[in-house]
């Protein structure tokens, strides 16, 4: 066992330290800005009055930095963060919020830094900071990362084509598992899927719901990295079958009469990880107290995003035209928690299965549990992802504690005064799927012999 900690321990053992320093900066706060920024200016959106009680002591060594977000409602804290002031209530006041092209880019630019026109991190899928972090998806440069905090829980789902209507294409698909496997015989070609990058997040949610109704995701169908745009266009026209997606496309596709949605993530993974803060570890090593202050205001922001009645200013917002540029009657029902499933299935309306930012009905949202990286880095080990570098749990565990910096969360929610909403382990226990299956944290083996399909 490496000395990867699940424990209470290192909480246990730093709690005390810094609890009486709960006050807020104030000194940087009359800084003039060091540079223009992309976005509108905090102040001009409302703002909460800056605090009293500065600590010097914990003002940042810089208030800039450049985070890359792609448009789709897992970034709306850093979204939120900037235009209502948070970071700069806490002394961030130069984040400038880089729109992404894509995942791709997203990695591309935080490869080259800030400094030479690129990001100092952002909005990420997992694992992608580990991945970073090892060189593996950066033809071999290794970019320390730090993960730093979970963006949100929930809002993606599985979408499938017009075509497929009545077939049984649910959350459990056991009963279409013959009608997707026949397809080669049927159609001519394999069924075929679709999700936006590569071995993360919506690669994992839609192998987990094809494997678990008895589909091999690599053998029994075509399971390809496309673009939203062209898998829609697709879905439309019959030559794609299935999409791993996020808000706001599944509000779309069936609005749209494009598909229905199988499933939620909601259904899948009831409050499963979604995305992440991650910043590159030079930027953090060289800014530990702007990393903080950082946080401070991210986490603002997220209790912010879950309070119901902020929810429409939320949406008119993300809408603009300077982030995800779209209608508002588009991000209207996933922040209400409302899903038009399509298909026969029963509508969601439940605020508790859309997006949710800050706390959820299991534990933090915010706070990222080492135990969640360790089910990326499980989950990239059943499916045989990485094996040069993910060659055992020990490897894992190392990896994690390299790249997760819990302890960084841990220091700025108790300088926020959130110390109600710390939790006390790395570990969020034992995690329960809706096919019944476990994953315990404590024993990750037990957990991949439980899989009928895998390539471990
Ligand atoms: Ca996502």
């Amino acid at each position: 066992m490496s000395n990867f900690s699940l424990s209470r321990r290192k909480f246990l053992a730093t709690a005390g330290a810094s609890a009486a320093s709960s006050v807020l900066l104030k000194g940087c706060l009359g800084n003039p800005p060091t540079a223009t920024t992309t976005t509108t200016d905090a102040t001009t959106t409302g703002v909460a009055a800056a605090p009293t009680g500065a600590n010097p002591e914990q003002a940042p060594e810089t208030t800039r930095i450049k985070l890359g977000y792609i448009p789709i409602v897992e970034s709306a804290p850093l979204l939120i963060g900037k235009e209502k002031g948070f970071f700069a209530k806490y002394g961030m006041t130069d984040v400038e919020i880089s729109k992404q092209a894509n995942w791709a880019s997203a990695r591309d630019n935080v490869t080259i830094g800030a400094s030479a026109g690129g990001i100092d991190g952002g909005q990420w899928q997992m694992p992608m900071p580990h991945l970073i972090s090892e060189g593996i998806i950066t033809n071999g440069q290794k970019i320390p990362m730090y993960v730093l905090a979970q963006l949100n829980t929930q809002g993606n789902g599985i979408a499938v084509a017009g075509i497929h209507q009545g077939k049984g294409l649910t959350l459990d698909i056991s009963n279409a598992a013959d009608y997707i496997k026949g397809f080669q015989a049927s159609q001519g070609r394999k069924f075929k899927a679709a999700h936006t990058f590569p071995n993360v997040n919506q690669d994992f949610w839609i192998r987990y719901w094809f494997s678990a109704g008895g589909v091999n995701p690599d053998t029994d169908i075509d399971l390809l990295a496309v673009p939203p745009a062209e898998t829609v266009q697709g879905m439309r026209n019959g030559s794609m079958d299935a999409f791993s997606t996020g808000d706001p496309w599944p509000f779309r596709i069936v609005s749209d009469g494009i598909g229905h949605m199988a499933a939620l993530t909601h259904q899948i993974w009831k409050f499963h990880p979604e995305e992440y803060l991650a910043i590159r570890a030079d930027w953090v090593d060289q800014n530990p107290r702007a990393t903080k202050v950082l946080l401070k205001g991210l986490m603002e922001a997220q209790q912010w995003c879950d309070q119901p009645e902020n929810r429409a200013e939320l949406v008119e917002i993300c809408s603009g035209r300077n982030f995800f540029n779209i209608p508002k009657t588009v991000l209207n029902p996933p922040f209400q928690g409302k899903y038009e499933m399509g298909d026969g299935k029963q509508a969601f309306n439940d605020i508790k299965a859309g997006p949710l930012y800050w706390k959820d009905g299991i534990g933090s949202v915010s706070y990222p549990y080492k135990s969640h990286d360790l089910w990326f880095l499980t989950e990239s080990m059943r499916w045989g992802f990485h094996r040069d570098t993910l060659t055992d749990f020990d490897a894992a565990k190392r990896i994690i504690d390299a790249v997760n910096r819990e302890d960084l969360w841990r220091e700025a929610a108790q300088e926020a005064g959130f110390d109600a909403d710390i939790p006390e382990s790395t570990s969020r226990g034992i995690e329960t799927f809706f096919d019944g299956k476990k994953f315990d944290p404590e024993n990750p083996e037990a957990y991949l012999k439980s899989l009928e399909i895998k390539r471990a």
